[in-house]
C-alpha cells in the first residue's frame, strides 16, 4: 500500500498539466519554474556569460526549453547528462481563416496536429489555448491566451444516424466532419470569419486590426483528477509528453551536479517529426552546446569528449498494459502501470537503447530504489518512435529510450498510474546525481 505522500508528485504534475494547455503555456510555465528556483534566462541573440555552480535556461521558438545546471568543473571529462522530452501533443489547430457558416451554425475548421485519436475530441467541452501575435505601437508582441471555460464542441451523430458506430467504431472525415461548432449564428456566410476575428480580438482587448496571427490549439477544458478507491490512478490531457518535461524540470531543479554539466531540452514538434526550428532534430540543442562551450572557453575536441562520455535519457511516455485488449501486446513485454519506468527497445532503432543503455538504465533504478519494466512492440505492428535516435544520431550520444506506462495514448484524455510519476522523478535525479 502506498502512503499518500507518495501521490505528491502526481498531484503536481497534475498541476502543471492544468497549466500548460499547448506547447507555448508549458514552455511559460517551465521557463518560470525555472526562473523562480534560481536559473538564470539566456538570450540566443547575445553572448553568455556562464559561472560554474549556476543554472540556466534559453527558449526557442517560444515552445521549446533547454535548462542546464553546471558543476564546479563543467566539461572537464564527467560526461554530459541530458533528458529529452517533448511540449507539444497531438490533437486539432485553429486554421487562420478557417471560421465559416454552415446550417445557421458558425464552425472552426481545424487541422489535425500529429496522430490524435479523433474520436476522443467528440463530445467533450473544448476549448482554445496558444499564442496570438499582436501587432502594438512597439512592434508585434507575442500573448499567450487560453479562452476561460467551455467554448467549441465536436458533437456525436446520433446512433440513429450512425447504426455501425458501435461495430465499426468512430470516424470523422477530416476535412468536411471535424470543424467544430463555436457560435449559434444568422451570420452570413461571409463575415463569420470576421466574427471569429472581432470575438478573438475582444477577448484580448485589442482592435480585431492588430490581430495578425496565431496557433491556436484545441484543448479540453477538463482538469485532471486522482481515480480508483485508493487515487491509484491518475486521468488528464496531454501526459504524453508533459508528464516527462515535468519529471525532467523536478530532476534538474532537485539536484546539483557536484562537477559536470546536467540538461534537460524539452522540444516542441516531436509529434510532427521534429525537423524544425526549435524540434529536436534541429540546430537548438547543438547550438546550445556550442555556445556552453564557447562561453565555458573550452575548447571543441573537449565538448566531443564530453558528449561521446555521456549518456542521453530519451524520457516519452510508453504504452501500459490494458487488460481488455490482451492480443495487442506482446505478453513478455507489457508494463503494468504504478510498476515504475518502461525501458524501451526495438531491434530497428526506433527506439535507441541498445544493452549497454538497457543496463545502464537498469542500474540507475537501482541506484534510486524504483522498479522499473521493459516494452518491446509486437513484432506484426510498426512501433512508434521518439526523439531518442534523432538526438543520438545527430549529437553522438549514447541514448536509452524510456518513459512512464500509460493507457490512451494519444486521446484528449490519457489516462496512468498515480505512482509512476514519482519513481521517474526519482530515476532522473539519480541519473543527474551521477555528474
Ligand atoms: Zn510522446
Amino acid at each position: 500500500m502506498q502512503s499518500p505522500q507518495e501521490r505528491d508528485p502526481a498531484r503536481r504534475l497534475l498541476e502543471f498539466i492544468d497549466e500548460s494547455p499547448s506547447p507555448w503555456h508549458a514552455a511559460a510555465r517551465l521557463a518560470a519554474a525555472l526562473s523562480a528556483a534560481g536559473f538564470v534566462a539566456l538570450d540566443e541573440t547575445r553572448p553568455w556569460d556562464l559561472a560554474p555552480g549556476r543554472g540556466y535556461y534559453v527558449v526557442r521558438g517560444g515552445s521549446s526549453v533547454i535548462a542546464f545546471r553546471l558543476g564546479e568543473r563543467p566539461l572537464q571529462g564527467t560526461g554530459l547528462r541530458i533528458i529529452g522530452a517533448h511540449t507539444d501533443s497531438p490533437g486539432l489547430r485553429v486554421k487562420p481563416a478557417g471560421a465559416s457558416t454552415r446550417g445557421g451554425m458558425a464552425m472552426l475548421g481545424v487541422e489535425i496536429y500529429g496522430g490524435p485519436i479523433l474520436a476522443s475530441f467528440s463530445d467533450r467541452d473544448l476549448t482554445l489555448a496558444g499564442r496570438i501575435l499582436v501587432r502594438t505601437g512597439a512592434g508585434l508582441e507575442e500573448r499567450l491566451y487560453r479562452y476561460p471555460g467551455a467554448l467549441l464542441r465536436l458533437p456525436n451523430l446520433a446512433i440513429h444516424m450512425n447504426r455501425g458506430v458501435n461495430e465499426e467504431g468512430l470516424r470523422f472525415e477530416p476535412q468536411e466532419q471535424l470543424p467544430l461548432i463555436f457560435e449559434c449564428s444568422g451570420t452570413e456566410p461571409e463575415t463569420t470569419e470576421d466574427r471569429f476575428r472581432q470575438q478573438l480580438a475582444g477577448w484580448l482587448d485589442i482592435s480585431p486590426q492588430s490581430l495578425r496571427s496565431w496557433e491556436l490549439a484545441v484543448v479540453d477544458t477538463q482538469p485532471g483528477v486522482f481515480f480508483g478507491p485508493a487515487e491509484e490512478f491518475i486521468a488528464t490531457a496531454r501526459l504524453d509528453n508533459l508528464a516527462s518535461c515535468h519529471a525532467a524540470l523536478e530532476a534538474i531543479m532537485a539536484v546539483k551536479p557536484a562537477a559536470g554539466v546536467s540538461l534537460i531540452a524539452c522540444f516542441d514538434h516531436e509529434e510532427v517529426g521534429s525537423e524544425s526550428y526549435q524540434g529536436a532534430a534541429g540546430r537548438f540543442l547543438p547550438d546550445t552546446l556550442e555556445a556552453m562551450r564557447v562561453a565555458l572557453g573550452a575548447e571543441s575536441a573537449v565538448l566531443q569528449r564530453e558528449l561521446a562520455g555521456g549518456w542521453l535519457l530519451s524520457a516519452d511516455m510508453a504504452h501500459a498494459y490494458h487488460p481488455n485488449f490482451p492480443a495487442h501486446y506482446d505478453e513478455a513485454h507489457a508494463p503494468q502501470v504504478n510498476a515504475g519506468p518502461v525501458i524501451k527497445l526495438n531491434a530497428k532503432q526506433r527506439y535507441a537503447t541498445d544493452a549497454v543503455g538497457d543496463a545502464y538504465f537498469q542500474a540507475l533504478c537501482e541506484r534510486a530504489g524504483v522498479p522499473w519494466q521493459r516494452y518491446v512492440h509486437r513484432t506484426n505492428l510498426p512501433c512508434g518512435s521518439t526523439i531518442g535516435p534523432i538526438c543520438a544520431a545527430r549529437l553522438g550520444l549514447r541514448t536509452v529510450d524510456i518513459g512512464a506506462p500509460m493507457w490512451s495514448m494519444h486521446s484528449v484524455r490519457e489516462s496512468a498510474g498515480a505512482f509512476d510519476h514519482g519513481y521517474m522523478i526519482r530515476a532522473l535525479s539519480a541519473f543527474f546525481a551521477e555528474v
